[in-house]
């Protein structure tokens, strides 16, 4: 499955780095990064309890 951000609608509040630091990171300026977009059976968990945690709904899993 890929992740995909809105990076306009992100608001950078760091809450999916705290669920999926292997997937999202902000960057030193405080910019959202993926780590990597493809996302195995390691990392599924994780990053859908991000993407249902995100309160502006901005990462797509699909
Ligand atoms: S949880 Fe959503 S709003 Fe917060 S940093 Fe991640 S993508 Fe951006």
């Amino acid at each position: 499955m890929k992740v995909t951000v809105d990076f306009d609608l992100c608001e950078s509040n760091a809450m999916c780095e705290a669920l999926a630091p292997d997937v999202f990171e902000l960057d030193d300026d405080d910019y959202l990064q993926l780590k990597k977009e493809d996302i195995g059976p390691e990392d599924l968990e994780s990053v859908r309890r991000a993407v249902a945690s995100c309160p502006r709904t901005a990462i797509t899993l699909a």
